[in-house]
């Protein structure tokens, strides 16, 4: 089945349910009420000359028209591609070539002047060119540009000279809600010839190891991710689950939306972009039983200086992912939120995403210390990255892993897309991780951070773990530089407490003495005020590891 059968079904199972719940724009609508704006905004884009295959950027925050236009869009077999609406302007561009958009859709919700900017920026041509149709020489494939909200009157103040509303390749979103539409339109809606293995959605990566990659995911992949995750976490039609992450990434996308279509739930979206406050409002107005986060968005909520002013008592479980979480913040939010099935997940964009994830009755040091065991029909294995052989349990290696979340490939790039996914159909995720003997996987970081001293391998978080404790260290990054005498010598990068008080080595090696073994203790040290991160806030190894070789020579 494909993303828009499976929308159907559930409008003709819970027609009359709650389906979605979006604060910030005071919208609340049944699954009925939700198909109705979904089919009419799908029969208008056909009516714009969109066909299945053609791909529609969204460059948006969280809002109804979003969720609209993902399932719009996987009625009509159009590949919606998710762009990180904090990109600027090169990487709008970067991200809207790599995969040739036809149209895009932005939202005006950062800082209006700036997308104002952008969308001239992009199309320069439409202050001066035959104003009959929208060409971009940047983005060559570029038919239309539709705008949600008031950017419009607001882009008519800033060059008056322009009647931006005439201009037939940009147009307001309403128009869409709003347009009469064809009959033939309504024809291509879940036509047959649509097939749960096409590419319904792209997905960039987050850029931490590189440039953003471009993952093309199926119906198959998101759904089949959607339903396990939704069921590990026992979701029902009576489930409400309250969501602040962003909607571009798998975790809103997939772990959101789809989670709650594939069981009927309701979904809530309380702000545009992350806010604590309204979270927590969320939560309380809604009864949510089930909350979605990175685990700084969890810390904020609790230490918001309103949080006892809401009732939480119905949020029973959720999911915690992004990055690993400290035992104290589980801990609290099982004793402060009541969300005592809290859980945590590993995953990666390409495989759509997750592949582990604890369940919501595993003791608490296990949702902490470990990602979970396996979904099902999921395969996993941990190999020897130079010998391509299975490890043995207990010892660390290269996650493997092979089932209905592995992507179609990178879109458009079969160099790389062999490189990460083998003939045997195995993704190979660069993160090392070790089983337990009970199946419980925990992840020790990427295999390319893994620095190899002298035969020994030292894993970055282990040493910036101990690090992280010492009371003038605020952050910490370890990365590995050539050494002529052991290959690879480990240095950290050490953000300190307070600048005046810059960490030496001999205090930094005085205190790892009794918490590392002596090949772990990093030779070098570097003191720093800031780290290369990703939008998504991961540090950039490899650009620090290039930082650090050059500091030292
Ligand atoms: P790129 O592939 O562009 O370098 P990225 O790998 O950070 O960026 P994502 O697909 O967003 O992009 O992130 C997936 C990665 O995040 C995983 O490969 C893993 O390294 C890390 N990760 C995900 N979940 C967890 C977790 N629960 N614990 C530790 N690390 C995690
Ligand atoms: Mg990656």
């Amino acid at each position: 089945v494909t993303v828009g059968q499976v929308f159907d079904q559930q409008v003709r199972a819970h027609g009359d349910r709650l389906a979605l719940v979006v604060s910030h724009e005071g919208v609340r609508l049944t699954y009925s009420q939700l198909d109705q704006q979904v089919n009419q905004v799908a029969c208008a884009l056909y009516d714009q000359g969109l066909r299945a295959g053609d791909r529609l950027g969204v460059f948006m925050t969280n809002n109804l028209a979003w969720l609209v236009l993902q399932y719009a869009t996987s009625k009509l077999g159009i590949i919606l591609v998710t762009i990180n609406p904090a990109y600027r302007l090169h990487e709008l561009e970067y991200a809207l070539n790599l995969v040739g958009c036809k149209a895009l859709v932005l939202s005006p919700s950062f800082k209006k002047s700036d997308y104002i900017t952008m969308v001239h920026e992009l199309v320069p041509e439409i202050a001066t060119a035959d104003p009959s149709r929208l060409t971009s020489t940047k983005v060559p494939s570029l038919r239309a540009i539709f705008v949600v909200d008031s950017v419009l009157p607001a882009a008519s103040a800033l060059s008056p000279a322009l009647n931006w509303r005439e201009l037939p390749g940009l147009q307001d979103y309403q128009r869409l809600v709003t347009a009469p539409i064809s009959a033939e339109s309504a024809q291509a809606l879940n036509h047959p010839s649509l097939q749960c293995m096409d590419v319904v959605n792209i997905q960039f990566t987050s850029g931490t190891t590189g440039s953003p990659k471009a993952a093309a995911l199926s119906h198959r992949n998101l759904l089949n991710n959607g339903y396990f995750a939704g069921q590990n976490l026992g979701y029902t039609p009576d489930d409400v689950v309250c969501s602040p992450v962003p909607l571009y990434h798998c975790f809103g996308l997939v772990l959101g939306n789809l989670a709650c279509l594939t069981h009927g739930a309701a979904l809530v979206l309380p702000s545009p972009a992350f806010d604590a406050e309204a979270t927590l409002q969320a939560v309380a107005a809604e009864r949510c039983t089930a909350l979605y986060g990175v685990p700084t968005m969890f810390i904020e909520e609790m230490t918001h200086p309103n949080f006892s002013k809401y009732d939480l008592s119905s949020l029973r479980t959720g999911i915690m992912s992004g990055s690993p979480c400290p035992i104290e913040v589980m801990r609290e939010v099982i004793d402060k939120m009541h969300a005592a099935g809290m859980t945590i997940a590993y995953g990666m964009t390409e495989t759509s995403p997750l592949s582990f994830m604890t369940s919501p009755t595993d003791k608490v040091e296990r949702r902490v210390s470990t990602v979970g065991q396996l979904l099902p029909h999921v395969e996993v294995k941990i190999i020897d990255s130079a010998t391509g052989e299975t490890v043995p349990i207990g010892v660390p290696g290269e996650v493997c892993v092979r089932g209905f979340g592995v992507m179609r490939g990178y879109w458009n790039d079969p160099t790389n897309t062999v490189k990460a996914i083998d003939q045997d159909g195995w993704m190979h995720s660069g993160d090392t991780g070790l089983f337990d003997q009970s199946g419980y996987l925990q992840i020790v970081g990427r295999t390319k951070d893994m620095i190899i001293r002298g035969g020994e391998n030292l894993y970055p978080s282990e040493i910036e773990n101990c690090l992280f404790e010492h009371p003038n260290i605020q952050n910490v990054a370890v990365v590995g530089v050539p050494d002529k005498r052991f290959g690879e010598e480990a240095c950290a990068c050490i953000i300190p407490n307070d600048p005046e008080k810059p960490v030496t080595r001999e205090s930094i090696r005085e205190y790892c003495r009794d918490r590392l073994a002596h090949y772990k203790i990093p030779r070098y040290i570097l003191t720093m005020d800031s780290f290369p991160k990703t939008i998504t806030g991961k540090i950039k190894r490899n650009v620090l590891r290039d930082m650090t070789c050059e500091k030292l020579g």
